[in-house]
């Protein structure tokens, strides 16, 4: 049966409102080759799954112990195939995040910086709220994400390097303490 006659032959059998109640990581399953092991992480390659947790739970810790823990576990698929990771709509970039869905990391992201990185994102939606993230200038939220991800290239592609500096030397006035404070001020 082609994908397509699955996913007509699913919604047309299902109402639409029980996929509400229905966790991401299923849907996921369903919808894309992937395996999801618990409901916070997927990876098409299972054999792999104790690497992929441990990049997932390294990076929460460093959220905790360093900015802000992050109070929501988010979803986050690793997929070890750039053919996983072209099927969430992934090119050139190291790792994605899709809206509020789920993070995707490429097999060329399968490291703690990067899942660090995303994982800020969701913690800016967090502290700042969706619509504040949304309308924070570009240097701002990318630039957070590169220096407080301590990612280690000591120069980006540029613009993410001014990015970069230019949110250290905001973070600098600023300081660790009064980081969300001073984020949310208009
Ligand atoms: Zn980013």
């Amino acid at each position: 049966m082609s994908k397509r006659l699955v996913l007509i032959a699913l919604f047309g059998c299902i109402p639409l409102a029980a996929w509400a109640f229905v966790p991401t990581a299923r849907v996921l399953e369903t919808f894309r080759a992937v395996v999801c092991v618990d409901d916070v992480i997927c990876t098409d390659d299972i054999a792999r799954y104790k690497e992929a947790s441990e990049l997932y739970e390294g990076a929460l810790q460093y959220l905790a112990s360093t900015i802000t823990p992050l109070e929501k576990r988010p979803l986050v698929v690793f997929c070890a195939t750039e053919r996983c990771f072209q099927s969430f709509g992934g090119s050139e970039s190291t790792a994605r995040s899709i809206g509020r869905f789920c993070i995707v990391v490429s097999p060329r992201g399968w490291k703690p910086f990067v899942v660090r990185h995303e994982m800020i994102h969701r913690l800016q939606v967090q502290q700042m709220g969706i619509v504040r993230q949304a309308l924070e200038p570009t240097w701002f939220i990318e630039g957070m994400a590169y220096s407080l991800s301590e990612d280690p290239r000591s120069e980006l592609a540029q613009p993410h390097q001014q990015y970069r500096s230019q949110f250290e030397a905001w973070y600098e006035e600023v300081g660790r303490d009064h980081l969300w404070d001073a984020a949310r001020m208009p």
